[in-house]
């Protein structure tokens, strides 16, 4: 008699002690075998990647892209898949992109290039002299005199002292973002930068770059850290040239779409959404940035699906279009939320790489974050997950803020140290992916997904 009594006291009485974190545990679990023993992510990337390849807004592959979402996460019996309507940028780096450097010994001397996203042709060969800025802000104090007619080229390299390779990222980015209207209004005739790149090899990185209004628009391109190291150090002995050649241009804009899966919530029908972005840049195979996260987010909405799970909020997984170059799929996205009366309540985005996961950056007010800690309690010593930090969430979920200013948002944080030796570059394929730290991520993302359904009022 007496066990039979413990046999429903003893539960209640963990209940009591421990509130929901046991059941916690156990789901959580649940999600993190179901990711590493029957995960989908990595045949999914390797389909991604191979089949479909790279991606940029507005081309076939993007188009087919689209489809293959929408085809994945209809297999997988979501309680609705749709597409969303948006109007997208199309720029095309065309077929002709080389570079030289002609040295002091009237050498020529070819050189790795890719033109940044968004920059205009050369009109043929452009053969101008090369000077060398260490970096935007000594630009912008530069006379025109000094400037006009040549190519700049910005030097400032990767910080390798710092620990994140995100804040290298966000030191030297300016160089390639506002770089060509800087050097455009002082009257050059191109801008090349050194790679926004950790690694010193031959990889160019491409990436969006901006324009301004009135300001006439110059080719602009990158080059590998290797021939940056080389430019560099032979502009110290004498003038030197750069030819290059590109036939990148503009068109109009493009039809596209955001791909949407979601479970309906049982309790309430605010809305819980995360994705990734779907198109990437026109090199490589766009693994790493973002085939990553689209499979993890996929992935996240599958692992609840097949574990039975019914949810108290609507979960919606989206697969972002034109983050890269103008982000008019998240823009898109937020603003047909808030026009169908919607209700957003918090949103998720994987956009940093397949790489090992360590937790998640928080968006939101200090008790949203204090509130994120502590749910994430039991993502800690089990499943090793410890970093839940203030910070920045992602380019595709962030326009939400603007209509829903109470929600909270997460970017799933990892291991940096290698992301910028592939990012936007040809060496971003499926075979720089790690099975293992892909689907540790997968289950990363599913896990924070349940405990904010679970916790969030
Ligand atoms: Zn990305």
């Amino acid at each position: 008699m007496i066990f039979k009594r413990l046999r429903f006291l003893l539960p209640l009485l963990l209940f009591v002690m421990f509130g929901n974190a046991q059941t916690d545990s156990v789901f959580i679990k649940k999600i993190y075998d179901e990711a590493l023993d029957k995960g989908q992510a990595y045949n999914n990337l390797h389909y991604l990647c191979k089949q479909i390849g790279n991606r940029i807004t507005g081309s076939a592959e993007a188009e087919m892209a689209v489809y293959w979402g929408k085809r994945l996460m209809e297999s997988y019996g979501f309680d609705k898949v749709y597409l969303q309507e948006v109007n997208v940028p199309h720029w095309e780096r065309g077929t002709k992109e080389s570079a030289w450097i002609l040295n002091k010994k009237g050498e020529f001397v070819k050189i790795n290039i890719l033109a940044l996203g968004g920059s205009v042709g050369t009109n043929g060969l452009l053969e101008k002299e090369v000077l060398v800025v260490p970096n935007i802000e000594i630009l912008k104090k530069l006379n025109r005199e000094i400037i006009a007619g040549k190519i700049v080229y910005l030097a400032e390299a990767f910080d390798a002292k710092n620990i994140s390779t995100f804040t290298s990222y966000g030191q030297c980015g300016p160089q390639r973002w506002s770089g060509p209207a800087e050097a455009a209004k002082l009257g050059a005739a191109g801008l090349v930068i050194r790679s926004l790149g950790s690694e010193i090899d031959e990889y160019p990185h491409t990436g969006v770059t901006g324009s301004e209004e009135g300001v006439e628009q110059i080719p602009c391109a990158a080059i590998s850290t290797a021939d940056s190291d080389k430019l560099e150090l032979w502009a110290k002995e004498g003038k030197l040239k750069i030819r290059m050649e590109m036939d990148c241009r503009l068109f109009e804009n493009a039809i596209s779409y955001n791909v949407i899966g979601e479970m309906t919530g049982t309790k309430s029908s605010e809305i819980i959404s995360w994705g990734g972005h779907l198109d990437s840049w026109d090199v490589g195979e766009g693994a790493h940035d973002d085939g990553a996260g689209i499979v993890h987010s996929i992935e996240a909405l599958r692992i609840l699906k097949v574990l039975g799970y019914r949810p108290n909020h609507t979960l919606r997984c989206v697969l972002f279009m034109n983050e890269e170059n103008g982000n008019f799929g998240g823009k898109g996205y937020a603003e047909q939320s808030f026009k169908k009366g919607e209700k957003h309540i918090a949103a998720l985005e994987s956009d940093r790489g397949g790489f090992l996961p360590l937790g998640f950056d928080i968006e939101g007010s200090a008790d949203q974050v204090s509130f994120v800690q502590n749910i994430a309690k039991p993502l800690q010593k089990d499943f090793q997950l410890y970093t839940f930090e203030a910070g920045y969430s992602g380019t595709d979920i962030h326009p939400l803020i603007e209509y829903y200013p109470d929600m909270m948002q997460l970017g799933l944080t990892i291991n940096s140290q290698l992301y910028f030796n592939y990012h936007h570059t040809n060496a971003d394929v499926f075979e720089a992916v790690n099975q293992r730290e892909l689907e540790l991520g997968c289950a990363a993302m599913t896990a924070m997904v349940y405990l904010l359904d679970q916790n969030l009022k």
